[in-house]
């Protein structure tokens, strides 16, 4: 698939404001785009339409930082050491749905791997999917999970 088919295709199921900070969004508007990985949106098309099938929800009216992350974001703001994160580089994201938890998404994610475009990561052990296309380096497995 193409960037273009991708983006498009994309928009059945998420906004754009769902998946930037409304600082970007703010600034930059249908732009914005611009600034998530193609591996990245590739992926949760696939995800969303072929592998869990189920409503997923990025950003809400309250919950603004888990897409893309800018400097002006909190989370970012706050830090005191060294931070570079999947949800900084447009290639990850935190996700959740009222109709699948995020253990048996994750579950579906590693029975189903075979239709994931690029290899994932994602995170074990908490209430939402973070999901990103970090390549690993010296890891070989089509899904990665990781603790924080
Ligand atoms: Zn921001
Ligand atoms: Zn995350």
């Amino acid at each position: 698939m193409t960037r273009e088919q991708i983006i498009h295709d994309i928009q059945a199921f998420f906004n754009l404001r769902e998946l930037v900070c409304p600082h970007v969004y703010a600034k930059w508007g249908e732009q914005s785009w611009q600034f998530l990985d193609t591996a990245y949106l590739h992926t949760i098309l696939v995800l969303r339409r072929d592998i869990l099938r189920v409503p997923l929800v990025c950003n809400t009216k309250t919950l603004t930082q888990r897409g893309f992350r800018c400097n002006m974001c909190e989370l970012v703001k706050e830090k005191r050491s060294v931070y570079v994160s999947a949800h900084m580089l447009g290639k990850g994201g935190d996700f959740t749905s009222s109709e699948m938890s995020a253990e048996k998404m994750r579950n579906e994610i590693k029975k189903q791997s075979g239709k994931l475009p690029y290899p994932v990561r994602i995170e074990g052990g908490v209430s939402w999917l973070h999901i990103d296309v970090i390549p690993q380096y010296g890891v070989h497995s089509k899904v990665y999970e990781f603790k924080a």
